[in-house]
C-alpha cells in the first residue's frame, strides 16, 4: 500500500489573499463543502485576526465540514493565537497555524528582531498554541531564503515546543526543484525529531515552479503539501492542487505516494472556484483547461482514435471533465434533463431544478445542440444569485462605427419600472451608464470578460463583470447566446450584489 500525502488546501486563505479573489462568507462555506467532497485532508479557512470577515469565515467553515481538519492562521502574537483558537471552537479537528519570518532580510527589515529573539518567540508561541489546541502547525516564512543552519535551529525549537506540523514555505517563489529537494533532505537529517511530525511544503509560483518544487518536496519525504484550487494566490499564485494531485496520480510509481483526493471531483471544484471569483480557467491550463484533452492536431487525433494512450496520459473522465458533445435538444423533457444533471454529479433542490430547466428550454429554442458544457454554464450562472433588487425589463441599443453608441435601458425595482438613456464608448459602456443612472450611483469597472461556452456560432457567451466601490468588490455573471444580452444582466447582477452587501473587501493584508 502506498502512503498518502496529506493535501492541505489554502484556497480560502492564501488564495483569497490575491487581489480580485475575495469571496463572501457563503461562497467560502460552499467552497469548503466542495473541498470536503473532493476529500482534501486540511482546509485553511482564514487568518483569524486579519478581519472580522476572516474570523466569521473560519467559524462558519469549522461548523460546516465534518471529516476535514480546519486550520486558522495566526502570527506569533498571543492575541492572534487566541483569535484562531476562538474561531476554531466548533471544529471537530482544529489546527492553529503559526508563522514568523526567519530570513535575515525579513527579520531585519520587517520584524526588526535578532535571531535569538525569534528563537525565543517560536518556542513561547508554539507552547501557547499547544495549550489551546492539540494540533499546531509552525511555518518559517521565507524559509527558502533563510540561512539553513538557522532554519534547522528554528524548526528544532518548534518541534521541542510541541509543533505537530513543520511547514517550509517558499514564500516568494524563489526556489528551484533541486534546491528545494536538498533543503528538505537536509532538514530531515538535521532537525531532531522531525520524523515524528508532519513535514510540509508551501510553494509560490513566481518563477513558474510551484508545482515542480512541491513535487520535489514529496520526493524528498514531505508528508504534507499546501496548495490552492486553480493555483490562485498572492502574485503568480500557489501550487495548483489539481496539477500536483494529477502528477501524483499519473506518476504513482515515481513518487511512491498517493493521496485521498477523489480526482473525478477536480474539474467541478475548479469550475466552482473560477465562477465564484469571476476568473475564467485559461484554455491551456494543465488538467482542467478546455484544451487539456483536446487532441485536434490531425496526427494526434489519428493516434488517439486508434489507441487513446498514444497521446493521452490521463483521461478526461479521471478529472470529471464535462464533455462537449450533444446531450439534449429541443424535445428533451424535464425527466431527461433531470437525469443528465444527476449523471453529471449535481444534486439540485426542486426550485433550482425548476429554474434551470426553464433556462434550458429557453436555450434550446436558440441553440441547435446542447452539451454538458452548456448545462454546466446554466447551473453555474444560477449559483451567482444576488438579492433581486433591480431586474432587467428591456433594453435597446443603437451602435455602429460612425455613430456614438446609445443605450436605452429599463429596470424594475419593487414592481416599479424606470427607464434611462445614456451614451458611451461602445454599446456595453452606454448600457452600463444607463443602469448606473437608474440606480443613482456609479461603480468603477474593474474587469469585463466574455468567453464562449464550447464552440460554434450559436455558442453561449459567458460574461463576467467585476465592479469596485469604496474598497469593495462585487462580481456579476451573465449567460446568453447574445453577448450584449449577457453583459447587461451581468452588470445588474454585480450591482445587486454590491447593493445587497455581497461584496468582500477588494484587498487584504499579504502574508506567508
Ligand atoms: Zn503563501
Amino acid at each position: 500500500m502506498l502512503e498518502n500525502v496529506i493535501i492541505f488546501d489554502t484556497t480560502l486563505r492564501d488564495g483569497e489573499q490575491s487581489p480580485g479573489c475575495s469571496m463572501t462568507l457563503s461562497e467560502k462555506v460552499e467552497i469548503a463543502s466542495r473541498l470536503e467532497a473532493l476529500r482534501v485532508d486540511v482546509i485553511e479557512a482564514g487568518f483569524a485576526a486579519a478581519s472580522k470577515g476572516d474570523f466569521e469565515a473560519i467559524r462558519a467553515v469549522a461548523g460546516e465540514v465534518k471529516d476535514v481538519v480546519v486550520a486558522a492562521l495566526a502570527r506569533t502574537l498571543p492575541a492572534d493565537i487566541e483569535a484562531a483558537a476562538d474561531a476554531l471552537k466548533k471544529a471537530r479537528r482544529p489546527r492553529i497555524h503559526i508563522f514568523i519570518a526567519t530570513s535575515d532580510i525579513h527579520m531585519v527589515h520587517k520584524l526588526k528582531k535578532s535571531r535569538d529573539e525569534v528563537l525565543e518567540i517560536v518556542g513561547r508561541t508554539v507552547r501557547h498554541a499547544r495549550n489551546l489546541c492539540e494540533d499546531v502547525e509552525f511555518s518559517a516564512e521565507d524559509a527558502t531564503r533563510t540561512d539553513p543552519d538557522f532554519l534547522v535551529r528554528v524548526f528544532d525549537q518548534a518541534v521541542k515546543a510541541g509543533a505537530t506540523v513543520i511547514n517550509v514555505p517558499d514564500t516568494v517563489g524563489y526556489s528551484t526543484p533541486y534546491e528545494f529537494h536538498d533543503l528538505m533532505i537536509r532538514l530531515r537529517e538535521q532537525v531532531p525529531g522531525l520524523d515524528k511530525v508532519i513535514l510540509s511544503a508551501h510553494c509560490h509560483n513566481d518563477l513558474g515552479m510551484a508545482v515542480a518544487n512541491t513535487l520535489a518536496a514529496v520526493r524528498a519525504g514531505a508528508t504534507q503539501i499546501e496548495c490552492t484550487i486553480n493555483g490562485i494566490g498572492e502574485r503568480a499564485g500557489n501550487a495548483a492542487l489539481e496539477e500536483v494531485v494529477m502528477a501524483l496520480h499519473t506518476r504513482k510509481s515515481l513518487f511512491n505516494r498517493t493521496c485521498r483526493i477523489d480526482t473525478t471531483q477536480l474539474y467541478r471544484t475548479c469550475k466552482l472556484v473560477s465562477a465564484l471569483i469571476g476568473r475564467p480557467i485559461p484554455a491551456n491550463k494543465a488538467v482542467v483547461g478546455a484544451n487539456a484533452f483536446a487532441h485536434e492536431a490531425g496526427i494526434h487525433q489519428h493516434g488517439v482514435l486508434s489507441e487513446t494512450t498514444t497521446y493521452e496520459i490521463m483521461t478526461p473522465q479521471s478529472v470529471g471533465l464535462a464533455e462537449n458533445k450533444l446531450v439534449l435538444g429541443k424535445h428533451s423533457g424535464r425527466h431527461a434533463f433531470e437525469s443528465r444533471i444527476g449523471q453529471m454529479g449535481y444534486r439540485l433542490t426542486e426550485d433550482e431544478l425548476h429554474r434551470s430547466f426553464d433556462r434550458f428550454k429557453d436555450l434550446a429554442d436558440r441553440k441547435k445542440t446542447i452539451t454538458e458544457l452548456d448545462i454546466e454554464a446554466i447551473l453555474q450562472d444560477g449559483r451567482m444569485d444576488a438579492p433581486p433588487i433591480y431586474r432587467l425589463e428591456r433594453f435597446i441599443i443603437n451602435s455602429g462605427n460612425t455613430i456614438t453608441a446609445t443605450a436605452n435601458v429599463s429596470l424594475v425595482r419593487n414592481g416599479k419600472s424606470r427607464e434611462k438613456v445614456a451614451v458611451g464608448d461602445g454599446p456595453m459602456d452606454a448600457a452600463f451608464k444607463a443602469v448606473e443612472k437608474i440606480i443613482g450611483t456609479s461603480f468603477q469597472l474593474e474587469d469585463y470578460s466574455v468567453h464562449s461556452v464550447g464552440a460554434g456560432k450559436d455558442a453561449q457567451g459567458e460574461v463576467v463583470v467585476k465592479i469596485r466601490k469604496n474598497g469593495r468588490l462585487a462580481t456579476g455573471h451573465g449567460l446568453s447566446t447574445d453577448v450584449v444580452e449577457a453583459g447587461i444582466p451581468a452588470y445588474i447582477n454585480a450591482a445587486n450584489r454590491m447593493l445587497g452587501g455581497l461584496c468582500p473587501p477588494a484587498e487584504s493584508e499579504a502574508v506567508l
